[in-house]
């Protein structure tokens, strides 16, 4: 794997870790259907690489919800505006969609941040 490959999976791996301790105390579950939380459910998708690490477009969810999303996404944006916002919603498509991209470091930055944080939860 690419190092910058490498900084993407770890980043991820953080993170994902990190959303789904704070879900877990927060909703004691899969905030869509209160099942196992075992992914890293994002509303935006991880291709659009801007809000891949946004917490605001992220949650725990079961594998059932995260998969379910592609064919219903409609359902979890209506979670989202009523659990976030439909302002921070767009917000984070306009961002979702623009080109900024984030160097190694910064990957680098948000991988240790969040095994930090993971560690006072
Ligand atoms: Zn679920």
């Amino acid at each position: 794997m690419s190092k910058r490959g490498d900084l993407y999976k770890r980043a991820d791996s953080a993170v994902s870790k990190y959303v789904r301790a704070i879900t877990e105390e927060k909703y004691g579950g899969c905030p869509f259907c209160n099942g196992e939380i075992q992914c890293c459910f994002h509303f935006i998708r991880r291709g659009y690489f801007p809000v891949r690490f946004n917490l605001d477009n992220l949650v725990g969810s079961c594998f059932a919800c995260n998969g379910d999303m592609e064919n219903n996404p409609v359902k979890y944006i209506q979670w989202f505006y009523k659990k976030r916002s439909k302002k921070l919603y767009n917000e984070l498509m306009v961002k979702g969609y623009s080109t900024n991209k984030l160097e190694n470091y910064e990957l680098d930055e948000i991988r240790k941040k969040y095994e930090k944080k993971l560690t006072t939860v």
